[in-house]
């Protein structure tokens, strides 16, 4: 079998392979990301299959240039669920439901194509389509688009179901798992809040399927999770629940200039002082309450620090985008009377979604109010930009821990947003902490260390997402011959 060091061009580019992707742009865009780099850095064809829904608005969304000759991307047809789900239905339980219902239209791609691709990459939610690859005789992999303190936690919440019998977060300690950090019960995954909802036992099963594949691929990076790293190698408990290799290929991003900012942004940004601008925004789908919304206004406006806020109405009938054009003072739900008039000079509104790469990217932006969704963190910290850690859903909250204890680049509300109305005096506080004292400017350096090491570790050859990735396409080679 050829190691790492041993792929060439001519044979890697041989490769072709399926990434499947799940909806959703949080789900889409590392996908598309880990298509690009194989197809820019290893010549390796990918065929990205996109399960939609007749809503899927992710692909005007995430306009990411994508590789033409090496990367094909096709739209499955969209799924329906409308039939299984009811007003109850927990987000990752539709997920798990979209992604079985696609899982003949996976099938129907693949026996399509003209010859058989050589391996099958799934995301997170894609892992009940793994047994296709075995009827095409390919190897299977998962790619994990989260930490690998996330896989840990998931591949061994099997085990805890066997050991636990009560709520995890009733937990009086900290769940253990073997060789990482502990987890605090009451920052667990979603579908672990509640053990009795469908989406707890769609979250057992991924995990067990996580452990049958060939490998998994972790957007992480071996300087940021050394110790769960070395515990899926090294750890006898850990290795006893997973046996497959768990490879970090990260911290992959979308690359962008911030001189492919819309006009009306850039100009704005380039008229504030470096560092300066703390850029708010949760994520592809994150929505605050109204009275979260107005806290956060009078928290920003009172800490007299620039801001740039992407600003989603609270409910389904809020106030269009012409609003925010509007000439300030307008009344509205959710947002202090006259905030918009009074701090034009600070601040500017976005509605809805902003170019966020571009956005952390430039150098007028020093902070990032944010949920703490994966490809968010990695975007933030690969440009430098320390973090206040406002985790809304999914596996935030161990992101926020992770930024806050592990990495030293964030700081966080006492109590967690979603169990408590943060306050507009702590906001003020934790703003002006990161924007405008010395402990923000250590995170800051600590963020721009985390991005050096992270970026050396990518681009060099001797790397470990280089050498992750040419053992991966080595294997898949051996068994493609
Ligand atoms: N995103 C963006 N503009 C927005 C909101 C989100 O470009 O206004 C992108 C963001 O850059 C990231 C992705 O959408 O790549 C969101 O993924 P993440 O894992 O951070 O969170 P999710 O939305 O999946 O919860």
């Amino acid at each position: 079998m050829a190691s790492g060091s041993d792929m060439d061009d001519s044979s890697s580019s041989k490769l072709h392979v399926i990434i499947l992707s799940s909806p959703g742009a949080g789900h889409l865009i590392p996908v598309l990301v880990l298509a690009n780099r194989l197809a820019a850095k290893y010549g390796v064809r990918s065929t990205v299959l996109q399960v939609t829904t007749a809503m899927s608005p992710e692909t005007n969304l995430v306009n990411l240039p994508i590789d033409k000759e090496l990367v094909e991307t096709i739209r499955l047809p969209p799924v329906d669920i409308s039939n299984l789900v009811g007003p109850d239905t927990k987000v990752v339980t539709q997920l798990c439901l979209m992604m079985r219902e696609a899982v003949p239209l996976v099938r129907s791609a693949v026996t399509a194509m003209d010859r058989r691709p050589d391996a099958l990459f799934v995301d997170l939610f894609g892992s009940e389509s793994l047994h296709i690859a075995d009827e095409f005789n390919m190897p299977k992999y998962l790619y994990c688009t989260s930490t690998a303190w996330f896989l840990a936690l998931s591949v061994y919440c099997p085990i805890l179901d066997e050991k636990i019998e009560d709520q995890y977060v009733d937990e009086p300690e900290h769940l253990k798992i073997p060789g990482c950090k502990p987890v605090r019960p009451e920052d667990v995954v979603d579908p672990m809040l509640d053990r009795g909802d469908q989406q707890y036992r769609e979250y057992l099963r991924m995990g067990m399927e996580f452990t049958l594949c060939d490998g998994i691929l972790v957007n992480t990076c071996e300087d940021w999770e050394a110790k769960t790293l070395q515990a899926f190698r090294e750890n006898e408990s850990m290795k006893s629940v997973l046996k497959s290799p768990v490879y970090p290929i990260g911290p992959l991003t979308r690359q962008v200039e911030p001189t492919g900012l819309k006009s009306e942004f850039r100009d704005w940004l380039d008229k504030q002082p470096n560092q300066s601008v703390l850029f708010v925004s949760f994520g592809s789908g994150g929505v605050l309450s109204a009275e979260q919304t107005r806290e956060l206004a009078w928290g920003l406006e009172l800490s007299q620090q620039r801001f740039l806020w992407v600003i989603r109405p609270p409910t389904k009938h809020g106030v269009d985008d012409a609003f925010f054009t509007a000439n300030g003072g307008a009344e509205d739900d959710y947002l202090p009377k006259g905030f918009i008039e009074r701090t034009k000079n600070i601040g500017i509104l976005v509605p809805k979604w902003a170019q966020q790469v571009e956005i952390l990217a430039h150098p007028s932006v020093g902070g990032f109010l944010f949920h703490c969704g994966w490809n968010s963190t990695l975007e933030s910290i690969t440009s430098g930009v320390p973090m206040i850690a406002w985790p809304l859903y999914a596996e935030q909250r161990l992101n926020a821990t992770m930024l806050v204890e592990e990495l030293g680049v964030a700081v966080r509300p006492e109590v967690l947003p979603t169990k408590k109305v943060v306050g507009w005096e702590e906001i003020e506080k934790m703003v002006r902490t990161l924007m405008a004292h010395k402990d923000g400017q250590a995170m800051r350096d600590r963020a721009k260390q985390l991005k050096t090491r992270a970026t050396n570790g990518l681009i060099s050859e001797a790397g470990s997402a280089n050498k992750s990735i040419c053992k991966i396409l080595s294997n898949i080679e051996a068994k493609h011959k």
